[in-house]
């Protein structure tokens, strides 16, 4: 993937539309029980990007909720359908997490982290190559 390389993402009834620029900061799988409620499924699927690689295109809805660790997380979705497009994290400012599955191709793009593992259901396989974190790892993306 180059710094230049555009990918296209859309929600389900396609009022919604965003792109990203260049590589994903990381690619990670979330176990934690708010993504498992916001996508209906076992976990979610995330890639990290700075928020100047990423561009809106449309009325979204947007929902607050703390975290275990006091950081506010605002969910981004289109209130239209309820595609969940991207997320935000006061603990991360200045990063947006899109939501994977939303991209129109994502073929380039590689999970490379699997985040609260503690909460993930036995019908969620994952891949065990993956790092596995319990929870949240202390982490932040490099300057
Ligand atoms: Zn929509
Ligand atoms: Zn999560």
């Amino acid at each position: 993937m180059t710094a230049e390389q555009i990918h296209q993402g859309r929600c389900l009834c396609g009022s919604v539309t965003y792109q990203v620029q260049g590589a994903p900061i990381v690619v990670a799988h979330c176990h934690c029980e708010d993504c498992q409620r916001l996508t209906g499924a076992g976990h979610s699927t995330g890639a990290m990007y700075a928020e100047e690689n990423f561009r809106l295109d449309g009325v979204v809805g947007k929902y607050d909720l703390k975290s275990e660790n006091g950081n506010i997380v605002t969910r981004v979705f289109c209130p239209a359908c309820g595609s969940p497009i991207h997320g935000q994290n006061t603990g991360m400012p200045g990063f947006v997490t899109v939501s994977l599955g939303t991209l129109d191709n994502s073929s380039d793009f590689k999970p490379e982290v699997v985040v609260f593992a503690r909460n993930r259901k036995h019908w969620d396989v994952m891949d065990e190559a993956l790092m596995t974190f319990e929870a949240q790892p202390h982490w932040k993306p490099e300057e």
